[in-house]
Formats: structure tokens, sequence, C-alpha cells
């Protein structure tokens, strides 16, 4: 039997009563269920997995068991929870905590760094980046590395009105050993990679992961990409941006030097001269 997103909507499994599509990934899709043990209607997000995918390329088998293992191992407020992990016939199921915000994609798309102004918010951009920070500085702190960090694959909800964030999709994460890190295999997408990675380089998934979240910060703030294949461009224009490191400010808003300044201080070509994530906190913008 095949299920898909047709077939699946409206449908029970185990405890679970599928509600709808949440969000397509690269090997997955992800429905919002219900639980219909739990009195409350507790609502959780599926991550399926088709197991053909998995069977036939093995690399996807190992990535589904290391997500599943570094979530049950990463436990904090800033990174998605593992609530169970569940096998239907065709399908390995990761049974997530729900994050009903969306993307941080859609936000910065939608304009959700825009004032009422027009304006870009630094104080909402400065509160999101110290929580985003946090939690990769702790998550490195567990000697893992997400290697997959993207406005795509972080999830937004309120918290009494205030907005939060939660890390997910770690289907490339890594446990490293702090006293070797090096790692050689190139994964993440292109828009995010570090310049090591682009020269084939063994690379500490820590200073890369410090890299890609100064993408993400660049693109909180400008509301596009640092560096990014725009149609026609190939992808050695692209790698050849990331080399340059070079970044194009807009020239329509007004953004601090001081928050420049951060964007700047992850984006260092150099690997070691990237800041480490426990200094971002007294950075002149924090302050
Ligand atoms: P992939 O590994 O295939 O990229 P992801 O884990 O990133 O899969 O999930 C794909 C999309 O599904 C996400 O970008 C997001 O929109 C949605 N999603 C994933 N996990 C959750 C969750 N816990 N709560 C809400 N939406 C989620
Ligand atoms: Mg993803």
């Amino acid at each position: 039997q095949h299920y898909d997103e047709t077939t699946l909507t409206g449908k029970t499994i185990w405890k679970f009563r599928i509600n709808r599509l949440l969000g397509v990934g690269a090997f997955s899709k992800v429905y919002l269920a219900t639980s219909e043990e739990e009195p409350d209607k507790k609502k959780s997000a599926i991550k399926m997995i088709g197991k053909s995918k998995m069977l036939k390329d093995p690399r996807m088998k190992s990535s589904v068991e290391r997500e599943v293992a570094v979530l049950q191992f990463l436990q904090h407020p800033g990174i998605i929870q593992l609530e169970a992990t569940m096998e239907i016939e065709q399908h390995m199921c990761l049974v997530l905590e729900y994050v009903d915000g969306g993307e941080l994609f859609d936000f910065v798309q939608q304009q959700g760094m825009l004032d009422l102004a027009g304006n870009v918010d630094e104080i909402m951009v400065k509160d999101l980046f110290l929580q985003l920070a946090t939690a990769v500085q702790w998550m490195h702190e567990q000697n893992v590395v997400h290697r997959d960090l993207k406005l795509e694959n972080i999830l937004l909800y309120r918290d009494n009105g205030t907005l939060k964030l939660k890390l997910s999709d770690f289907g490339l994460a890594r446990v490293i050993d702090p006293d070797q890190p090096l790692l050689t295999t190139r994964c993440g997408s292109e828009e995010y990679v570090a310049p090591e990675i682009v020269q084939g380089l063994g690379y500490d998934g820590r200073l890369t992961d410090t890299w890609a979240l100064g993408v993400i910060l660049f693109s909180m703030l400008a509301g596009y990409l640092p560096f990014s294949a725009r149609t026609g461009a190939s992808l050695s224009q692209l790698f050849y941006q990331i080399m340059q490191a070079c970044v194009r400010w807009p020239k329509d808003q007004v953004i601090s030097d001081h928050a420049k300044q951060v964007v700047e201080s992850l984006l260092q070509r150099q690997p070691d001269k990237r800041i480490a994530l426990v200094d971002v906190p007294s950075l002149p913008w924090f302050q």
C-alpha cells in the first residue's frame, strides 16, 4: 500500500489523526497530527520518510538514525523535541513537538522583520538571533554540529506574545569528537556553505554552523540571501561569491553599523577568524 498526501489526510495512524500537510523537505513530508488518546488532543508534527528512498540510498537510512539519536540526546527549549518514533508500512515516522508559527524563511519572505514604517526592526532581529546563537552554542557544547542551518530549518512560535524559535531538521547533524572535529562530507544547502566546504577542505562543523548563522542574520536584516545563484548565475558564480565573502547590503534600508559588524564577525572567510558563539552576546549590537 502506498501512503501519499491525499490518502493520508484524515486517516489515523496508531493514536494519531493526520490533519494536514505542514511542509515538504528534501527527503520527507511533515504532517500535522492530533493525538486521539490524550484528552486535550495534543498536536504533533509527524515527519515521514519513505522507506523506498531509504533503501535506495544507504546514506538516507543512516541520516534518519542519526536524526533520531541526536534528537533524543538534545533536550533544550531552543531545539525541536522528539516525542516518539514509529514505522508504518513504507514509512519511518518521527513524531516531533509541533511548532505552530511556520518557518523563519516564510517570515523573512513576508517581511516579518519590518516594522509598520517598513524599516528593519533591529530589536526583533537581535532578539531572535540571540535565541538562535544561544541554541546553537549549547548544541555545540554537547558536541553536536547541525550542518544544515538555514531559514527553512528554523521554526517560529509565540510565547505570551513574544516571538521564539526552535532549531529543526537534524538529518545532517553529527556528533563530533572535540579533539578531532574535522569532517569531510560536503553537505548543506549551497547558499549557506562556508568557504572551506566550497574548497573541499576538512572542516570544523562548529565553524561552518557559525558561517551559516552569518548567512541567516544577513538575510533577516537585508531580506535576501547574501550569496545566491540568481536565475542565470551558475553554481560556480555562487561559490565565487562565497569565496570572496563579500556581501552587498541593501541601499534602501537603514541597517546599523553594529548589526553589520555582527554579520561581518560571523562571515569570516578564515574559519579560525570567525567569532566564537559564546562571545556573540558581548558584541556592541547586543549591549
Ligand atoms: P527535510 O529533512 O526533508 O528537509 P524537515 O525536518 O526540514 O525535513 O521538515 C520539512 C518542513 O516541515 C519544515 O521546513 C517545516 O516547514 C515543516 N516541519 C518540520 N518539523 C516541524 C515541526 N516540528 N512543527 C511544524 N512544522 C514542521
Ligand atoms: Mg529541512
